[in-house]
């Protein structure tokens, strides 16, 4: 055997499991609490809301039901219009399309790498209209009526414009902070500044209940809404009555108790994140090839996704370190370049287009280990010298 094929695969973000996800649980398998009744669903949604600083949540089974959720508990119909960003995983651009409305897709910006917000502010102060209480696409002639952001790779969007923006034109905002639990957007915390905001759970977010999503507010309406619609829209529940058409989208009390238990290290994991990403940041400071990845003076990120540019492009070093056993990725496909969007509207979105050419993200479970992220950082330098 050579050397290579004795070391073993440094992933690129695993699960970190190591609390009372057993004791919890168990404890689901011992009192018959399976389902979507059980106490952990509530417990976990409070835990999460006063983490978060809202009043309410509302368990869903993943972050892309609790994104199309969002859209429906703030009014967006068939043939409305939502501006979201371009460069993201494409969960809340689906999310749009399950109602029948249509994305507009605003670019990341090349600095933070997060929505534009002057691109965002140039659409639609240029490209569109104020006109009888709403605001109209000129070119589509569709109403626009939600934002939503998505703070990427632990990163938050910078809100205050887009927060200005939108209580000008009457614009819902719907923070997609699936990546991003744990970062701070000056002194507020992401998931608290919009109309509701989004978590995920999924097995490579900064903490899993296998698969899971959570919607937060403060509007009391949107919660009571979202609870109504994710549990199959039932009026009475004896004689199940429904007047409108519902989901099958709560979580189950399993999940939730796992989502207690891992909420319960999540400050833990977020100084592990920030600690391995300082480690990245140290090694490659200096190395002309690399841009390591930001954060804006006005933010604190949660670091869930350590990414790094790499001039030139990311492919080549990508492929070297699948060669030595160590996994990484690119950013997502621009969402204007999947075959899926490629008709819909993207306002000026080269910068996407960039971002995606240069962009890698590098390992950075919670657990991953010291040598482990040696032998990653040297493997990497190794190359580009
Ligand atoms: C993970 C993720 C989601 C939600 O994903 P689910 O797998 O449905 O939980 C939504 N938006 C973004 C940006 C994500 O990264």
């Amino acid at each position: 055997m050579n050397k290579i094929d004795e070391l073993a695969l440094v992933p690129l973000c695993v699960p970190e499991i190591r609390g009372n996800e057993w004791k919890y649980i168990k404890e689901c398998l011992d009192t018959n609490w399976v389902s979507s009744g059980g106490s952990y669903v509530s417990q976990f949604e409070s835990m999460l809301a006063g983490r978060i600083g809202t009043s309410d949540a509302v368990a869903t089974v993943n972050g892309t039901a609790a994104l199309h959720m969002a859209l429906l508990c703030c009014g967006v119909e068939a043939d409305d219009e939502v501006l979201v960003s371009n460069l993201t995983f494409i969960a809340p651009v689906n999310a749009i399309r399950y109602i029948g409305a249509f994305p507009v897709l605003m670019d990341a910006d090349p600095t933070f790498w997060q929505m534009d917000v002057d691109k965002f502010t140039n659409f639609v102060e240029q490209e569109c209209i104020w006109k009888d209480g709403a605001l109209w696409n000129k070119k589509s002639g569709r109403k626009v009526k939600a934002i939503v952001p998505v703070h990427i790779l632990g990163h938050p969007c910078d809100m205050d414009p887009i927060l200005e923006i939108a209580r000008k034109y009457n614009l819902k905002v719907i923070e997609d902070a699936t990546e991003s639990l744990g970062a701070k957007y000056k002194d507020r915390i992401v998931g608290s500044m919009g109309d509701c905001a989004c978590f995920s759970f999924n097995g490579n977010k900064l903490i899993t209940t296998g698969g899971g999503g959570m919607i937060v507010s403060n509007n009391p309406q949107i919660i009571e809404r979202a609870k109504y619609l994710t549990t199959q829209a039932k009026d009475d529940p004896i004689e199940y009555i429904h007047s409108e058409v519902g989901y099958n989208y709560r979580l189950t009390n399993i999940q939730a108790a796992m989502g207690c238990a891992q909420l319960e290290q999540v400050d833990e994991y977020i100084a592990t994140k920030r600690r391995t990403a300082d480690s990245y940041e140290k090694a490659f400071r200096t190395v002309e090839k690399i841009v390591t990845m930001p954060e804006a003076s006005w933010a604190t990120s949660a670091k869930w996704l350590y990414t790094i540019l790499v001039d030139g492009g990311s492919r080549g070093l990508m492929a070297h370190l699948k060669k030595n056993k160590i996994q990484t990725r690119p950013l997502w496909h621009p969402i204007h370049k999947n075959p899926a969007y490629q008709n819909f509207e993207a306002y000026h979105c080269d910068n996407s287009i960039l971002l995606n050419d240069n962009a890698l993200s590098l390992p950075c479970s919670v657990g991953i280990s010291d040598q482990d992220l040696a032998r990653t950082i040297e493997t990497i330098l190794n190359y580009l010298e």
